[in-house]
């Protein structure tokens, strides 16, 4: 028998950001393109082992395993009766509403409600979720209604207990006191659930000083349970709110929204083959209600799709929604005082390609030819990987501190050649790899004082936050401390989180920053990343179709690559076109249902390196096999190894067009 329609705290934070998408959840005929996100997020972030921490740190509790709700609440209400009771995923129901509590203590008649969170929080109470006017930040919004939707329903359930509130996060102050702590937390799958286990024998004591804090929120509760702004139409209270959702939803009632630009990323959204295939695309159907859109207007370019621009929800109050509808006012035009363009320049010239239906790309030749002129060969490009989990890997480190585990250097000299040189993978049970990465590093960029390119910020970042990781390193640990640091701050600048300030002589060019400034190609849209510039500049050059159509690639003869044997990198699709390199790599995750390659790198919270940040994840805390862990590296080294060849690919595009 299928559980019955209830509002559950999942189906409220789907409503908390659009109500409509209540309608659309959960029904076969409209696929949901975020279904697998949590699961890899929380792979990727180690929400799983937060979840079990938080229960180490409130032992002696009794879990409900999921199943049937009633049953599941039967469970719950009977160990309630109990005087003092510790109730892992209490589950609570309330006519149409049901909450799974992550922790629920109870001690008489008063009960702590503790929602785990694998967040990180540098504050010390409920003022750190507020933002400089004293209100609840957007960016705490879900985690706090999440807690507000838990407290009702406890309410209404047991009217008789105090209730007291808590956010459990990753405490930024705090550090681990033991070693290895993460790898006492590893993840197991049966069927298609994951769960978390615990070493054998593991107790609280073992784990040194908490890295969680119990925030308590009931002051900014009370506060949401004040309000009478809640709905679309903003006249209820939090309570008569919730009931109307769980009423719509009950009823399978759609609740018409607003649409606005949360509408880009909306998560029902459907290929047109899987239309044809008799599926539908909740957004489609949004848009047509509302808007009565034709078929055909969905291919007109969209106002929501031009980059980078924040008046979105103005212009669709003013019923601007495609592309040819936005003048120059409307982007608030300027033409900037800097180098190459200006934000607005760049959507002016998206938006005049796609209304004038010009695919040619255009490159600021002067621009570009007068960054080219300070750079020095032989060329460097670097990519990394890394990862930030919430458990720390050593004794001394802080939840959340990243992990730099891979990246990949291609060098391209003046004669011509371009060479796959080097590469670092570190993905060994529990080891922490930054200062052996910057060693590696190091050690390849110091043959010459030849540029080096980066593709946006996090290389730097990264660099950043190793030289810090390194101040506080223990000399009789790290003996070349003060080497590795003094040759960071060569290749970097410092960024705002730095106590030190310095501009190095050889700082890393950003390519992401070139691309930015002096090229745009329409097949890019709206998009600047990586995985957005490589095929346009494939499609768009003469010379790297010619080039990379043949088997040069890792061939006896031709361009050296660590990783492939006579690679063609060029294959047409039926209209001609090259295929993105990134669909030909081999997918990381065979056996895990909907992380298909596709997936990965068509999803933006995925995108540029979400997919190796989840492979290092799984490496370090699932059980697997020698050859699935083979195979797993075999495809984070290729990865790896293709985002510095597309960047070499877009600086050989530029220089043949000069
Ligand atoms: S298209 Fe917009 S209004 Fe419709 S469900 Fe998605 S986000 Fe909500």
């Amino acid at each position: 028998m299928k559980n019955p329609r209830y509002l559950t705290k999942s189906r409220f934070k789907l409503a908390l950001d659009c109500e409509t998408k209540l309608f659309y959840t959960n029904k076969k005929e409209y696929p949901d393109q975020h279904l697998d996100d949590t699961f890899l997020e929380s792979l990727a972030g180690g929400g799983f082992q937060v979840g079990e921490l938080a229960k180490m740190y409130h032992p002696g509790g009794i879990e409900i395993p999921y199943g049937k709700y009633d049953e599941m609440v039967n469970e719950t209400l009977l160990l309630l009766n109990q005087e003092k009771v510790i109730i892992y995923e209490a589950t609570v129901k309330f006519q149409n509403l049901l909450i799974r509590v992550d922790v629920l203590v109870k001690d008489g008649n008063n009960i702590d409600l503790i929602e785990v969170k694998a967040k990180s929080f540098g504050g010390t109470d409920s003022d750190g979720f507020l933002n400089k006017s004293g209100e609840l930040d957007s960016k705490w919004k879900p985690y706090v209604y999440d807690v507000a939707f838990q407290k009702l329903v406890l309410m209404k359930a047991f009217p008789h207990f105090n209730i007291k509130s808590y956010l459990c996060l990753a405490n930024k102050n705090s550090h681990a006191t033991v070693e290895g702590l993460n790898q006492n937390f590893l993840l197991h799958k049966n069927n298609d659930r994951t769960s978390c286990v615990c070493k054998a024998g593991l107790t609280k004591a073992d784990l040194g000083e908490e890295i969680l804090i119990n925030v308590r929120v009931d002051d900014i509760l009370a506060t949401i349970y004040n309000q009478s702004n809640f709905s679309e139409t903003g006249t209820m209270s939090f309570e008569e709110w919730v009931f109307y959702l769980s009423e719509q939803y009950k009823n399978d009632v759609k609740i018409k929204t607003q649409l606005a630009k949360k509408c880009k990323a909306c998560e029902f959204r459907c290929s047109d083959e899987d239309e044809k295939s008799g599926l539908k695309s909740g957004f489609k159907a949004c848009w047509k209600e509302q808007l009565g859109f034709a078929d055909s207007d969905f291919n007109k370019p969209a106002m929501l799709d031009i980059w980078s621009f924040r008046r979105k929800d103005d212009m669709i109050e003013e019923s601007k929604i495609f592309m040819e509808d936005i003048t120059k006012d409307d982007l608030r035009y300027d033409i900037g005082s800097g180098n190459g363009m200006s934000r607005t320049e760049r959507q002016w010239l998206q938006i005049q390609k796609a209304v004038s239906n010009d695919p040619t790309p255009e490159i600021d030749k002067e621009g570009l030819k007068a960054e080219m002129l300070a750079w020095k060969y032989p060329l460097h490009f670097i990519d990394f990987e890394t990862t930030a989990v919430a458990i720390p890997f050593h004794k001394g480190m802080r939840p959340y501190e990243g992990i730099a585990f891979q990246y990949s250097h291609h060098i391209a000299y003046a004669d011509g050649r371009i060479e796959h040189v080097g590469e670092y993978l570190n993905t060994k049970k529990g080891e922490f790899p930054n200062f052996e990465f910057v060693r590696h590093l190091k050690a390849e960029l110091d043959q010459d004082e030849g540029t080096i390119f980066r593709y946006h910020n996090h290389e730097n970042t990264y660099l950043n936050m190793i030289y810090r990781q390194l101040v506080k390193a223990d000399e009789n640990d790290v003996k070349d401390k003060n080497e590795l640091m003094d040759w960071i701050k060569t290749i970097t600048h410092s960024t705002n989180a730095s106590a030190e300030s310095w501009a190095g002589e050889r700082d890393m060019v950003d390519l992401f920053k070139m691309v930015k400034d002096y090229y745009y190609d329409p097949k890019m849209g709206g998009s600047i990343s990586l995985k957005a510039v490589l095929p346009a500049v494939l499609n768009s050059s003469t010379y790297l179709k010619n080039k990379y159509s043949q088997a040069i690639y890792g061939a006896k003869g031709g361009m050296k690559s660590l990783n492939f044997t006579d690679h063609v990198w060029i294959q047409l699709d039926d209209k001609g076109n090259a295929i993105s390199p990134y669909k030909q790599l081999p997918p990381m995750f065979e056996g895990v249902k909907t992380e298909s390659l596709d997936f990965l790198i068509s999803d933006p919270k995925l995108a540029d390196g979400g997919a190796a940040m989840t492979a290092y994840s799984r490496m370090q805390f699932t059980k697997m096999s020698d050859i699935e862990s083979r195979e797993i590296q075999k495809a984070l080294l290729k990865y790896c190894e293709l985002d510095t060849l597309a960047m070499v690919m877009i600086w050989e595009y530029w220089e043949r067009e000069l």
